[in-house]
């Protein structure tokens, strides 16, 4: 793609186009914030559309002047897929935030792609409802960018990913066309899955502009504990047990080996609240809500106790206010913390299937520590999904090249079933590693359906694919 600005002549027709307020530039650029990658709104120009139809109207233009498009919502995402640069438009959803509907009998929401997780958690908590899906970010991830990332979070073992969670979406085609697939009912057997081909392309086929979202009964925590565990099989066989022990649905089981665990309670102040460790190795957060008949918390309790009783379960640490399961929860989220020690970070975000997770944990673990010492190898993730992130750090000098990484990492998780992407997508980060690990065929198919939905390749160029090599 071409890295000459946009010309002040197309600029003006995007303007007018975009109406009143519109169109950021100059120091309303500057002054955003660039969320999770440096370079996402390195096109310096912004698009904020008022209205699906405005939207529509831009991208008709866009695609008859060819110009890139990459589509941004809360500009979260952690594979780089909202990156852009001179000469792009970036397109944000900062103006579609309505939350137009809540169905309190269908448990189902309709918003537009720019709501926050955060503003659908709270508006259906008003219902007594939750959007079944959770995660870190909630604050600024929207829920077209969720969608168009397939996110999965916290409660994706018993809620799924977006993928499950979406019942429809309308969205804009690189030509501008305005596609409308919105029902919202669970059973829609009309021709092809056009929600589940958007869900997941990553602002590669299209503009997300508005969904519909299945909600659930919203219950409220009836306890949080940190436990200690020998190993990933005694953490797998408590989590399993604790899904169908206490009678109450488990809200999470969040898995962190102990240098994880350890730098980021060091670096918030909070190792007090993980002493009860002890030496155990690894550390799942588990929490439970409370049952309809209620008693939630004295059958999470009595389990507890068993495991530990029969040697599972090492340490039980259970949080006895809102303090201690806050701090818990800071220590499993702020993955950031481990940024802010190492100067570079290599991310990785992978599934493995759960029958398999304890030998390749360690096969890789060895595999990464013979690559350069010492190297900084932080683990945590969603276990009872099998999803892991993968935090390795080094000092300046001493960077091991990713294609090396990815060597120790992909390779055996293929063979086994797993993914090299969970829950991130591919974006720019991984692109490589769609071009090694993805079989031909489906790469090939997914090249053409990306072909047969935006001809002039305008959507969001360099994402999943390589950019196209223009004369
Ligand atoms: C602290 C933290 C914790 C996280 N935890 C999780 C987690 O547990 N699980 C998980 O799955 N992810 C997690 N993420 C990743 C991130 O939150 C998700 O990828 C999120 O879904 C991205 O939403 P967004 O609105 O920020 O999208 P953006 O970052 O703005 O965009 C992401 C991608 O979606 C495209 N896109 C954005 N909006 C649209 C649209 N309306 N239509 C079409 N394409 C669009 C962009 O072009 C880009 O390719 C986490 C991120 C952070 C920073």
């Amino acid at each position: 793609m071409t890295a000459m600005s946009l010309s002040e002549t197309v600029l003006s027709r995007i303007a007018a186009i975009l109406g009143e307020g519109g169109l950021l530039r100059g120091d309303a650029v500057a002054a955003l914030d660039p969320g999770y990658h440096p370079a996402n709104l390195g096109a310096g120009v912004v698009a904020a559309p008022g209205s699906a139809a405005v939207l529509s109207d831009l991208l008709a233009l866009c695609n008859a002047e060819r110009i890139p498009v990459i589509a941004q919502g809360g500009l979260t995402g952690l594979a780089g897929g909202a990156v852009s640069e001179p000469g792009a438009l970036a397109v944000s959803t900062r103006r579609l935030t309505d939350l137009l509907h809540i169905d309190p009998i269908g448990r189902v929401a309709v918003a537009d792609a720019g709501v926050t997780l955060d503003a659908l958690q709270r508006a259906a908590a008003d219902h007594g409802l939750s959007p079944g899906i959770d995660l870190a970010a909630r604050g600024s991830a929207t829920l077209g960018g969720m969608a168009a990332t397939n996110a999965g979070g916290i409660e994706a073992f018993r809620n799924g990913t977006m993928r499950d969670r979406l019942l429809g979406c309308r969205f804009v085609r690189a030509d501008g066309a305005l596609v409308d697939d919105l029902a919202r009912v669970p059973k829609n057997n009309t021709g092809y899955g056009l929600t589940d081909l958007l869900v997941g392309s990553e602002g590669t086929l299209g503009i997300i502009t508005r969904v519909a979202i299945r909600l659930e009964r919203a219950r409220p925590v009836a306890a949080t504990a940190l436990l200690g565990l020998a190993g990933l099989p005694e953490a797998l066989k408590t989590a399993g047990l604790l899904r169908d022990d206490i009678g109450a649905p488990l809200r999470a089981a969040e898995v962190m080996w102990r240098d994880y665990v350890d730098a980021v309670a060091a670096a918030h102040g909070l190792a007090a609240d993980t002493a009860a460790l002890g030496p155990c190795p690894l550390a799942l957060l588990v929490e439970v809500e409370e049952a309809p008949e209620g008693g939630s918390e004295g059958r999470f309790l009595e389990c507890l106790a068993r495991y530990a009783e029969t040697g599972l379960v090492a340490t039980v640490a259970v949080a006895r206010n809102r303090r201690q399961r806050e701090a818990l929860w800071t220590i499993r989220e702020d993955a950031d913390a481990i940024y802010r020690l190492w100067p570079a970070v290599a991310s990785f975000d992978i599934s493995v299937p759960l029958d398999a997770l304890d030998d390749y944990c360690r096969s890789v673990e060895a595999g990464l520590k013979r690559l350069a010492a010492p190297l900084g190898v932080y683990m945590f993730g969603h276990l009872a999904d099998g999803n892991l992130h993968i935090l390795v750090g080094w000092r300046s000098g001493e960077a091991v090249p990713p294609a090396a990484l990815e060597d120790v990492l992909y390779p055996p998780l293929i063979e086994i079933g797993g993914a090299f992407s969970a829950e991130h997508g591919i974006g720019r980060d991984r692109r490589r590693a769609f071009g090694r690990f993805v079989p031909p065929e489906r790469r090939r198919m997914m090249a053409e359906i990306k072909a047969a939905l935006d001809p002039n390749g305008i959507l969001n160029p360099g994402t999943i694919f390589a950019p196209p090599v223009r004369g």
